[in-house]
């Protein structure tokens, strides 16, 4: 099943609009074209009643005048870029700054905030259960260096969510695709998600400096509060006195996700709901995010204040600054995308309720 229905207007007047996604009584996602943003993502609930179990806002003023990144595929680089410059093929690249110096998501107006042209479903003859999303970044967008031309498809079947990103460019760049959905599998709008226990496939992770930037060092997890391989209570891990916890008022880490190809990276459950999900990708790495900044200044979906820890955000990507850490540190991969390569990164949630 797809449906669509208008979800209002850009100041400038193009229209935006809402697509639904999977058959009703199973897992039904709503895909907005601004930002290819997950808006909804719904399960079936006690009396077979829907939960939205993404955070969310419920008008496009909302999310125009939000910064929280709901649901949103970030990029050109998804995370930081430290002093908002990175030198590629020996020529420097000087980015829009919109966190303090640095470059965060993209820029100032990152891929969430641009208007994405809905395509024709890649298979003609299964179109029914995908939407594909196409993005064009100009040379230049933001700073970065090539034309490039992004693929996002969504995809569900059964209680499984799939989200291809794909991306090509006529002169070499740096690309790091990310969703930045927030789930709370109590509801979104339920509360903190302080009870939800976490798994994460990751021996090592990047600690972070004060302005949120790795340096570079892998970090054993092992014997800190980050070390999440088996199932951790996120309300004891955000609020451990170790350094990186305070540092960033919770967890906002990238684990370096453990072996390669297509795998699990980690497990989301609540035990009071029963629900949970697992995150599988082909990306290096996962940027885990408590909701650290959500302060109760925006209203969700469901009527209710977004406050600090009321989600989390599992980002599936490649590592923060990586055009800069990357060349001098061989165990980060490289973020490079040539002419005549093909940027292409699975990430999918398979949810159980
Ligand atoms: C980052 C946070 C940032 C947030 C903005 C996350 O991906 O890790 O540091 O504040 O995005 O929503």
């Amino acid at each position: 099943m797809i449906d669509a229905s208008p979800f209002g207007a850009l100041p400038d007047g193009r229209p935006v609009t809402a697509y639904r996604l999977g058959e009703p009584d199973g897992l039904v996602v709503t895909v907005l074209d601004r930002g290819a943003t997950i808006h909804r993502l719904e399960v079936p609930g006690p009396d077979a009643h829907p939960v939205n179990l993404a955070l969310g806002l419920a008008g496009i003023d909302d999310y125009l005048a939000s910064d929280a990144y709901f649901g949103a595929v970030v990029g050109r680089y998804a995370n930081r870029i430290a002093g908002s410059r990175f030198v590629l093929d020996g020529m420097t690249y000087r980015l829009t700054a919109n966190d303090g110096a640095n470059c965060l998501h993209g820029g100032t107006e990152g891929f969430d905030a641009r208007l994405w042209d809905v395509v024709a479903a890649p298979n003609l003859d299964a179109p029914r259960d995908r939407l594909t999303l196409r993005l064009i970044s100009p040379d230049g967008d933001q700073g970065f260096p090539g034309r490039l031309e992004v693929l996002a498809t969504y995809r569900v079947e059964g209680a499984v969510l799939t989200l291809d990103l794909q991306a090509v460019t006529d002169a070499p760049t740096v690309v790091n695709l990310a969703n930045h959905v927030y789930l709370n599998l109590a509801g979104e709008g339920a509360g903190g998600i302080d009870g939800h226990t976490l798994t994460v496939a990751a021996d090592r992770y990047l600690p972070v400096n004060e302005s949120s930037l790795p340096w570079g060092r892998l970090d054993p997890v092992e014997g800190t509060p980050l070390d999440l391989r088996t199932p951790a209570v996120l309300g004891e891990r955000i609020r451990n006195d170790h350094e990186q916890i305070g540092r960033m008022g919770g967890l906002d880490h990238s684990f370096h996700l453990n072996g390669a190809g297509f795998r699990s990276a980690a497990t989301l459950a609540d035990p009071v709901s029963g629900r949970s999900v697992e995150v599988l990708t082909d990306n290096p790495a996962v940027q885990v995010y408590t909701a650290n900044f959500l302060d109760g200044a925006m209203v969700g979906t469901g009527g209710r204040r977004y406050r600090q820890g009321d989600g989390i955000a599992l980002e599936t990507q490649n590592h923060p600054d990586a055009p800069n850490l990357a060349p001098d540190h061989p165990q980060l991969p490289s973020p490079v995308l040539r002419p005549g390569q093909r940027y292409a990164a699975r990430t999918q949630w398979r949810f159980n309720w």
